[in-house]
């Protein structure tokens, strides 16, 4: 590790959510039969919470409405370790679903919700699966009339459930003077953007390519990244509904063994911080 990118600080963010709410299960799983299916959640995010003040790291973490309604003591925790809390809507529904009238009402909902439980301004707000792109950019619009300073939700590649790929790699106000979009890290090579920042790319990748590319973006281009997991990847005892497909099946159950041995390596081989601290201040 060099020193120049031991010094550019990166994003560590989390989408708190359970494992059962991920879009790829929605049309197996729907959101009436949530409260009776037994939570992960909340003894996963702990175990992150474990990690990160194990390495005295701190993040940003993405959280759903439904869950800080049920776990209003978790979302408490969050924010006694000095991570930065913020909003991954109400119940994980895809903006493309929604209607700019359902959307507002939907992340004011958990805006406020959010802000109560914890008495701290909530600034960011991730959507559910990056379901924000060319269809419905005034989603946008909507974030900065409720009130937020920023959003991580384009994700600047090509993806059979979403990206825009023509977005922009680093941050950028929408129209110029709108609210900040913050996208997922990304590495250009050999002319496509090539996802780098985490979920299910970080565990079908090996890690030393995940950490090349961090590398490339730290030094090559001065930038810092923005990675994300989910408190389900480090649960490889999650129990598996049936029925799913097998795309689903892959793509959600691959390596979830090697996560934390990875995430640990990646909070020792790069220096972290809150979105907030990193882009806001
Ligand atoms: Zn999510």
């Amino acid at each position: 590790m060099t020193t120049q990118s031991q010094q550019i600080r990166n994003a560590f963010t989390v989408d708190v959510e359970d494992y059962f709410q991920v879009s790829a299960f929605a049309p197996y799983i729907d959101h009436e039969s949530w409260d009776s299916i037994t939570p992960r959640v909340e003894r996963n995010t702990h175990r992150i919470l474990e990690l990160l003040a194990d390495k005295q790291v701190q993040g940003t973490f993405f959280t759903l409405g439904w869950i800080a309604e049920r776990f209003p003591g978790l979302v408490r925790d969050i924010v006694a370790h000095g991570h930065e809390l913020a909003s991954h809507g109400w119940s994980h529904t895809k903006v493309t679903n929604q209607t700019a009238a359902e959307f507002g009402a939907d992340v004011s909902r958990t805006k406020s919700l959010l802000e109560d439980l914890s008495g701290t301004p909530v600034h960011g707000y991730r959507a559910a699966s990056y379901s924000i792109n060319t269809s419905n950019l005034w989603a946008l619009d909507v974030l900065a009339e409720t009130g937020h300073l920023y959003s991580s939700s384009i994700y600047p590649i090509r993806h059979d459930h979403y990206g825009m790929p023509g977005a922009p790699r680093f941050p950028y106000r929408y129209n110029g003077t709108g609210i900040l979009e913050v996208p997922i890290t990304t590495v250009a090579f050999r002319g496509r953007n090539w996802p780098m920042g985490g979920g299910g790319y970080f565990r079908m990748f090996p890690y030393g390519l995940t950490k090349w590319g961090m590398q490339r973006v730290n030094q090559r281009e001065g930038r810092p990244c923005v990675f994300y997991t989910h408190p389900w990847e480090i649960d490889p005892e999650q129990p598996r509904p049936s029925g799913l497909g097998a795309k689903t099946r892959f793509r959600h159950y691959l390596n979830l063994h090697k996560t934390e041995g990875r995430l640990k390596q990646l909070l020792n081989d790069f220096s972290w911080d809150r979105m907030d601290r990193v882009f806001l201040d």
